[in-house]
């Protein structure tokens, strides 16, 4: 059982993967990728007529450490193919359906609880509130739109209107833009990639040496 969780809420774009992975790295601490997940299931659901026999059929792994991530299904590496534009395309769809929601969560949680590094960092839409709403550390990491838009535009990997079409719609299933209770605003608008790992990581520190 993962002794230390940290959750990390927000949106598409805000550099949130980057600076957890980072921070998961220099900590020595496990690191989950949820939106791997739903991209994952959007891909496999392509190739089914009904959702319930693709999440029935899902068969998925997704690696822990922040320096590899790896994901498969049945087996094969799909790491890549769920980054395409197509699968951008369709994950938001797939993630508005509640069974893809309730195993998706489930699954998060299993991987969590079985990961052996001192600590864990999952990122998502809702982990702060439905995955860990009991982490140790809860943070919405967030960006403005126009930095989002062109932290995205350098690593190519969505068109802007996809983006902001896909925030849209997340942001109707869990709401990743205002922070819950409890949980702590890290607005990176006006931070560098590295002054943001060291935000994180000061968050997780102040809790971590109580
Ligand atoms: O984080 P990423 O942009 O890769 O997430 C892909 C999609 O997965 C999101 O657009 C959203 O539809 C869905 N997602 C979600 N809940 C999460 C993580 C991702 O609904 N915790």
């Amino acid at each position: 059982m993962t002794a230390f969780v940290v959750a990390v809420d927000g949106p598409a774009g805000s550099g949130k993967s980057s600076v957890c992975k980072e921070a998961a790295r220099r900590l020595g601490f496990g690191y989950l990728d949820t939106g791997a997940g739903y991209r994952a299931m959007a891909l496999h659901a392509k190739s089914h007529l009904h959702l319930d026999d693709a999440i029935a059929s899902f068969e998925y792994e997704i690696s822990l450490d922040p320096t590899n991530v790896q994901v498969k299904l049945a087996g094969e590496s799909v790491t890549e193919d769920i980054r395409s534009d197509e699968v951008a395309k369709l994950v938001s769809a797939i993630a508005r359906e509640q069974a893809v929601r309730n195993q998706q969560r489930e699954d998060a949680r299993a991987r969590i609880a079985s990961c052996d590094k001192p600590g864990i960092i999952v990122e998502g839409r809702d982990i702060t509130t439905v995955v860990a709403p009991e982490a140790q550390v809860r943070i919405l990491l967030t960006a403005s739109e126009e930095v989002r838009l062109s932290r995205r535009q350098k690593d190519q990997t969505e068109v802007a209107e996809n983006l902001v079409a896909r925030d849209k719609s997340d942001s109707k299933v869990a709401d990743f833009l205002v922070p819950a209770e409890g949980v702590a605003l890290l607005d990176t608008t006006n931070l560098s990639f590295e002054e943001s790992v060291l935000a994180l990581m000061k968050e997780i520190e102040e809790v971590r040496n109580v």
